[in-house]
């Protein structure tokens, strides 16, 4: 389409009263609760590639590959047109072009380069940032990423495929491993009769000759989703003899030729839609064991351990995408002779999102930095552990209700898909999902707490830090102390649990660092309880305009 100017004088009516449409605008510039927290969290590491990155993610033509790669969204070829099977997917141009922004922004990366350092907390900003062009590529990057770990437990395996995953070259030919400049990994975990309940799993694998970490096994079963089929190769969890194990499946034999990966069909999924995601079958499929047999589970979720923390970053990120839709409009768009964002109901409305954005963006980045400094610290590896998954959880339920509000501020022109807003709308559940539902991460952080009480220590260390500051966080911080230490909580409660965690940590980050007029406003309304039950019930007496102007996405 063209940039030039269209035309508004029309044959019957002028345009006027329409906002412009938010592009050419750095999204890290722009950011100030990300350009704070990476400040903070990264040790002041990081900043030109965030700005680097968030000057292409506002671009007019990373936006537009946004829109074509979600709007032509992925096709399977199952079979050439001599009837023989290839197993291939084709995507539109520009999903390819977003993928190679990725890697070429190291997003896939940068947690293993030797320099810099704060790797995990600058990949968690860099995927809040894409996120907001296009969501459905930050899926393969940032499994690229969470497979490293796991791999590096099989040092034959990770001699061959590490330096494909870590290079800066995006190849999406469908050839094999050996004969490409840039590798990406996916998993498989999730079967028909149960996702969560990964033990269920009924996939068998049997050892080709001898057996044991690195050997060859032979793969027959199913996976229920499978996402980014066209990966390199997929971390797949099978029933072996000694157990649930962990394979490395290849697309591709050594011998060169196809592997016995069949893709049954692709998900007609809600969003998400750029990116694909496959019914596959296995049948006698080669498979790398990776660890121990009956270690799979362990072995897997190192690599969960670490995509969780990027949902938790792109849930933040759907909600900042949606929140800068939101004030942009309304600071451009007049109602009953006022710009919408001066009227103080819509004012209390966007401060209400700005105080959830921001206050996700300072808890997923404080959860990355668990990241590195666990490198050094057991006790951050502890906090993180448990980090994680509150802010995976916590992050992800609040985001489909943001990005509705945020939809409602543009009034009609949200629910049309040119304002980009339907697409983050279809895409908010999501994160909520995969790598752990809600409940079963729930679960897994009442789980943690009652195995491994050191990690009650290491949060409490955490949030002790903030006593004395606001009377309401001490309050908070008390009665989370009462309840680390006696434990009441059971299955029924965990849900409750873990939103205490998340909010009492969030204030306290936003008591320390964020400006008073943000903090003020989340005691009172998250944990003070003067507070309605839906967005715009922040009560009277709180600079509503302050918390407006630092989330708009103009004024850096
Ligand atoms: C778009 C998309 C892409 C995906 N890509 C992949 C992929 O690449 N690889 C892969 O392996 N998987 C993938 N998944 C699958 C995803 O990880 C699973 O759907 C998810 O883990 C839940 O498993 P399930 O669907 O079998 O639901 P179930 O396990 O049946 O769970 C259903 C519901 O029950 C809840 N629940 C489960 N156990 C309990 C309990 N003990 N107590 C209380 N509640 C409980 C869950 O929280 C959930 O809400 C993808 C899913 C989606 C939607």
């Amino acid at each position: 389409m063209s940039t030039r100017k269209p035309l508004t004088d029309l044959a019957t009516h002028r345009v006027t009263n329409q906002p412009s449409p938010l592009e050419n605008f750095n999204a890290f510039d722009t950011d100030r609760a990300l350009h704070e927290g990476l400040k903070r969290e990264a040790h002041g590491h990081g900043e030109d590639r965030a700005r680097r990155l968030g000057e292409e993610v506002g671009s007019e033509q990373t936006i537009r590959s946004g829109h074509l790669a979600n709007r032509y969204p992925p096709s399977l070829h199952s079979f050439d047109r001599f009837g023989q099977r290839i197993d291939e997917v084709e995507f539109h141009p520009a999903y390819h072009d977003l993928m190679r922004l990725g890697f070429r922004h190291q997003i896939h990366s940068i947690p293993w380069q030797d320099e810099p350092k704060a790797g995990q907390v600058i990949h968690a900003a860099l995927i809040y940032l894409l996120t907001q062009a296009e969501a459905g590529v930050c899926c393969p990057l940032a499994m690229a990423c969470a497979a490293v770990p796991s791999l590096k437990k099989q040092p034959e395996l990770g001699a061959e495929w590490l330096p494909g995953i870590l290079s800066d070259q995006y190849d999406s030919r469908s050839i094999p491993a050996s004969e490409k400049k840039g590798l990406t990994i996916g998993m498989a975990m999730t079967e028909k009769q149960g996702g969560s309940d990964v033990r269920a799993n009924t996939s068998q694998a049997v050892p080709v000759s001898a057996q044991g970490p690195g050997k060859e096994y032979l793969l027959t079963g199913h996976k229920w989703f499978c996402s980014a089929p066209m990966s390199d190769a997929f971390l797949t969890l099978a029933q072996s003899g000694g157990g649930l194990a962990c394979f490395l499946v290849p697309r591709w034999l050594p011998d060169g030729s196809r592997n016995r990966f069949f893709i049954q069909r692709l998900k007609d999924k809600l969003g998400n839609r750029s990116n694909a995601s496959a019914e596959v079958e296995y049948n006698d499929t080669l498979g790398f064991l990776v660890d121990q047999e009956g270690r799979g589970v362990s072995t897997i979720l190192e690599m969960v351990d670490h995509t969780r923390l990027a949902a938790a970053a792109a849930g933040a990120g759907l909600m900042r995408a949606a929140l800068a839709q939101a004030i942009h409009h309304a600071s451009q768009r007049k109602a009953f002779g006022k710009l919408l964002i001066d009227q103080p109901l819509m004012q209390n409305v966007l401060a209400d999102l700005a105080l959830e954005v921001e206050a996700a963006t300072a808890l997923f980045l404080r959860i990355a930095r668990g990241y590195d400094d666990s490198k050094r610290d057991a006790g951050a590896g502890l906090f993180r552990r448990i980090g994680t998954a509150v802010a995976k959880y916590w992050i992800n339920k609040r985001t489909p209700a943001v990005v509705s509000e945020a939809l409602e501020c543009l009034g009609g022109a949200g629910y049309v898909e040119e304002s980009v807003l339907p697409r983050l709308y279809r895409e908010a559940p999501l994160n909520g999902i995969w790598e752990g539902s809600g409940n079963v991460v729930c679960l897994d952080v009442l789980r943690t707490l009652k195995k491994q009480p050191d990690s009650a220590d290491a949060w409490l260390a955490e949030i002790e830090k903030a006593r004395g500051i606001d009377s309401r966080v001490d309050c908070c911080v008390e009665s989370i102390k009462r309840m680390l230490v006696s434990l009441t909580f059971d299955e029924q409660g965990a849900r409750r649990m873990v939103e205490g965690l998340a909010l009492c940590l969030q204030a306290i980050l936003l008591i320390q660092y964020a400006p008073p007029a943000i903090a003020d406003a989340f005691c009172a309304t998250r944990l003070g309880n003067d507070w309605g039950h839906a967005f715009g019930t922040i009560p009277s007496g709180f600079r509503l305009d302050r918390i407006v102007e630092r989330a708009r996405p103009e004024t850096l």
